[in-house]
């Protein structure tokens, strides 16, 4: 029986400040329906700080 596997797109969070990818996520539903780029507040291990972290280009 073939299972159809959906895609989750992968979305990575960049670093505003020093441009360093940090986290890996995948997209929500709700995230791609609304077509928003989001903008998080998450800690960067270079900055050594909670910086904004948005989604980043390929
Ligand atoms: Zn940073």
């Amino acid at each position: 029986m073939a299972t159809t596997k959906k895609k989750r797109p992968k979305m990575k969070l960049q670093c505003e400040v020093c441009k360093k990818v940090n986290y890996h996520t995948n997209k929500t539903q709700e995230m791609i329906v609304a077509g928003t780029k989001m903008s998080l507040k998450k800690f960067c291990k270079s900055c050594r700080k909670h910086t904004v972290h948005k989604e980043g280009k390929k």
